[in-house]
């Protein structure tokens, strides 16, 4: 289910809105450290959850300078910088920024939700021309919002239409990886009804080009296929029971096959979950407080393209129905076998409201059965060693040491006991900026006063 792209101009009036909350006379708490500010930044006193492993450091300061974090070390032992700006961290706890990494960005002002529900790392799935340039942009922090990684369009078999990239010789396949590659994505995005001789044309040819194969299990090539070519990642659990594997007895085969071929796994159980919910109360799911920050026109999509509309209903909630406990027991049993999950929402297809899916993945995550250590980690450390692994080898992201990008979130309560407190951030850090809570607030809420007037 795709959503067309809605990109606004709004993005730049959020941006001269931030500049405009600098201004003397605001409350200091609730400002923003200005971005790319050489100043220090210092967390004092606070229990670091480092997503290391499983442990929490009693009364640590955290010192952040220049996008990074440059010091870390029990209170007592660390010198805080004149020039910082102090944030009082006792009680509380600091663990690394959200990654989602299976998301449709339709529109700017959707980074802001991301961040107020802690997400600091996007991974799109099915990039544009403008993904590319705005990830240039956050990057930079010309823009603001997580850092975007981007994917190639779909790849797929059918005959060229929108956006997709046809593929259907293995030719084809050659030249688009080379196209995509050069373009600037990071990833190649395929999709379900590619060729078995095109999607081995098209892996070879991405081994070479060194960028990695993420997406779907193409129907006919079928996922033991897609495990022995290596794909890097498979972005919905679901692709298991789609291609075929729906025997719940052959799930302790298929998590070591996916341990064996190093593929990581984003298993999206609140996508299912969602579309499930939506066929039995659409207007309850759509009446979301968050729907009041999503754009009239992605809202306008969604009432067009949600399960409701298909032609096969019937035969889609019964399939549903079945993958929902399916990917809930694969889940576990990849995670038992040590495959690298990620913490990923589809979001914003219908019903997946951005950073709020990311937090009830989480959940879905816990509900499947992992410690809430195993699930934060699909969300932070295991992001991390998937993007330097397949995609940026100098990135270092996902947990709380120093050299790490400065992605933090300062909670209320232990995450570690309770994975509902990596929603409740007091503020959160993107790339070295400090955004207080109320502050965030205060932005999207203009943004919901646009959208209402449009
Ligand atoms: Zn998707």
């Amino acid at each position: 289910m795709k959503t067309s792209r809605t990109w606004t101009l709004l993005g730049a009036s959020l941006l001269s809105l931030a500049g405009a909350l600098l201004l003397p006379g605001c409350v200091r708490e609730v400002q923003p450290t200005p971005a790319n500010s050489e100043n220090a930044t210092a967390f004092i006193g606070v229990n670091v959850v480092p997503m290391d492993a499983e442990r929490v450091l009693e009364d640590h300061t955290v010192i952040v300078r220049n996008g990074l974090i440059t010091s870390l070390g029990p209170s007592a032992t660390i010198t805080v910088p004149a020039d910082a700006e102090r944030i009082d961290g006792k009680g509380r706890y600091l663990m690394p920024g959200l990654a989602d990494f299976h998301v449709h960005l339709h529109s700017e002002e959707q980074l802001l939700s991301y961040l107020a529900h802690g997400v600091t790392s996007l991974f799109e799935l099915d990039g544009s021309r403008e993904h590319l340039e705005l990830g240039v942009q956050l990057k930079g922090n010309s823009a603001l919002g997580p850092t975007l990684y981007t994917s190639s369009p779909l790849l797929d078999g059918g005959p060229p239409g929108g956006k997709v990239v046809s593929v259907r010789t293995p030719e084809q396949a050659r030249v688009a990886v080379v196209k995509q590659k050069n373009a600037g994505y990071e990833a190649l995005k395929v999709y379900d009804n590619i060729t078995p001789e095109v999607y081995a044309t098209l892996v070879a040819m991405a081994r070479q080009q060194r960028i990695p194969v993420v997406g779907h299990v193409p129907r006919t090539v079928g996922v033991e296929a897609v495990l022995r070519s290596r794909q890097a990642l498979i972005s919905h659990g679901e692709e298991y029971f789609h291609s075929g594997a729906r025997d719940e007895a052959g799930i302790a085969g298929l998590a070591r096959a996916t341990k064996e071929a190093g593929t990581s796994v984003v298993p999206d159980l609140v996508h299912i979950d969602t579309a499930l919910r939506m066929l039995t109360d659409l207007e309850g799911v759509f009446a979301d407080p968050e729907a009041r920050y999503l754009s009239p026109e992605v809202i306008r999509n969604w009432r067009f393209s949600n399960p409701t509309r298909r032609v096969d209903v019937a035969a889609y909630a019964e399939r549903e129905r079945a993958a929902y406990p399916f990917v809930q027991h694969l889940t576990l049993a990849l995670q038992k076998e040590g495959v690298r999950l990620l913490l990923g929402s589809n979001a914003s297809d219908a019903g997946l409201f951005p950073g709020k899916s990311t937090q009830l993945e989480l959940a879905e995550l816990v509900k499947a059965g992992l410690s809430p250590y195993e699930a934060l980690s699909a969300g932070t450390r295991n992001a991390g060693s998937f993007i330097t692994e397949h995609v940026d080898s100098a990135a270092r992201f996902g947990t709380v040491a120093v050299g790490q990008r400065a992605d933090l979130l300062l909670l209320p309560g232990n995450p570690l006991e309770d994975v509902s407190q990596a929603n409740r951030a007091l503020g959160v850090m993107v790339r070295g900026q400090w955004l207080p809570r109320e502050w965030l607030q205060k932005k999207r809420e203009k943004t919901a006063e646009a959208f209402s007037k449009r």
